[in-house]
């Protein structure tokens, strides 16, 4: 089940994932476009068989989370398949902060009776192992979006568990890199490939990795049962863009920590939540349970709402756009999109991206100082 070759580094196993060694095979991940293929062989009909470039994608993630991996045609399509499991009726636990569409998908269920759903605060560890006994789906997401919480991974998914539960991990925000959920326990690690792994805002793709071999089996059903494939071309471009995914992690990192470090004390920010930083109240856990940070920056701008959409307006370097996890940094006001009017009002969600941290600063700081009051 574990197709990492556990002598590889996370960085080289990046650049090789996926590789062929056959003479005269290209250095590159082919790209097969393909439904068919013909009978005898390893594989017939794509949706159900798959094809060798998903099948890259998938050893490649699969590698990096330690499991065995799904490619979905977008995270969305990924997460849905989780949520396919469940039986009617189902309890599931879900954080009081998460991406707004599991959000959505969960609400639609739930109104249509499909499970019930509680909400736990991602820093209420006690809360979270209490609701590993009754539950049938525990679902994280760590570190959170947008208001970047960070879970005791560790401890949750050690917790006792009624049978047959299944604990999710939304783990786009961290990266395999920075945490590697079904280490601790989980059942199955999710990530939307649109965001670090392809890292071009060019995709959407998503990957399920489990090491539980009968979820495998489950989710590979699901996928080929919805049709929720995902793209050869999508695939092959989330492979390309993997190859450099370590390199643009760290740079992004370092260059998010110096930046949350100055806006912490930038007269026209109230509030920065950045896990790397001491005054972060789950700082504490995010040390112990993520290798890094991560990249994404959320800050809360005196002046309310107007002042924060002003700072988005004047950035330049940084483009106003949704979205994370890309060679480009990118800030929304998160309040501003609907069914989102529950957040801080002038909290700024920031990406960073590969630029130079100077320049990225020089941008923010400009921006920043023209919307005081
Ligand atoms: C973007 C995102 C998703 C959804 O992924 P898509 O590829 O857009 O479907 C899920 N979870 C998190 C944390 C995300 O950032």
């Amino acid at each position: 089940m574990n197709p990492h070759p556990t002598h590889l580094h996370p960085n080289s196993w990046l650049v090789t994932a996926g590789r062929s060694s056959e003479p005269g095979a290209s250095l590159n991940v082919p790209l097969v476009p393909a439904s068919n293929f013909i009978i005898g062989g390893k594989r017939e009909y794509s949706r159900d068989d798959g094809t060798p470039t998903w099948e890259a994608l998938e050893e490649l993630v699969g590698g990096l989370e330690s499991g065995r991996a799904v490619a979905f045609a977008s995270g969305m399509a990924a997460i849905a398949a989780v949520f396919d499991q469940l039986h009617a009726g189902a309890a599931v636990v879900l954080p009081d902060d998460c991406y707004q569409g599991v959000a959505g998908l969960v609400a639609a269920g739930a109104e249509r009776g499909r499970w019930s759903v509680r909400r736990v605060a991602l820093h209420d560890t006690p809360g979270w192992v209490d609701a590993c006994r009754s539950a049938d789906l525990v679902w994280l997401e760590s570190p959170s979006n947008p208001l970047l919480g960070v879970a005791d991974l560790e401890a949750i998914c050690a917790a006792p568990r009624k049978p047959g539960a299944v604990v999710a991990v939304d783990n786009t925000f961290a990266t395999p890199l920075n945490q590697r959920p079904l280490d601790f326990g989980a059942t199955v690690s999710l990530q939307s490939a649109t965001k670090f792994i392809g890292g071009h805002s060019d995709l959407l793709a998503g990957v399920a990795t489990t090491s539980d071999e009968a979820f495998w089996h489950a989710l590979k059903k699901s996928r080929e049962l919805r049709g929720a494939t995902p793209g050869t071309l999508e695939s092959f471009l989330a492979v390309r863009g993997a190859r450099t995914m370590a390199l643009r992690l760290e740079r992004s990192q370092q260059s998010a920590m110096a930046l949350a470090e100055r806006l912490a004390v930038h007269p026209a920010v109230e509030l920065v939540r950045y896990p790397g930083l001491e005054s972060h109240p789950t700082h504490a856990t995010a040390r112990r349970v993520l290798k890094g940070y991560g990249t994404i920056i959320s800050f809360d701008v005196r002046g309310g709402a107007a002042a924060a959409d002003a700072v988005c307006r004047r950035t330049g370097l940084i483009r106003h756009a949704t979205s994370l996890g890309a060679v480009e940094s990118t800030m929304e006001r998160r309040a501003a999109i609907p069914g989102q009017g529950h957040l801080p009002p002038s909290l700024l969600r920031l990406s960073v991206g590969i630029e130079d941290a100077e320049d990225l600063w020089r941008d923010l700081d400009s921006a920043l100082a023209a919307s005081m009051p």
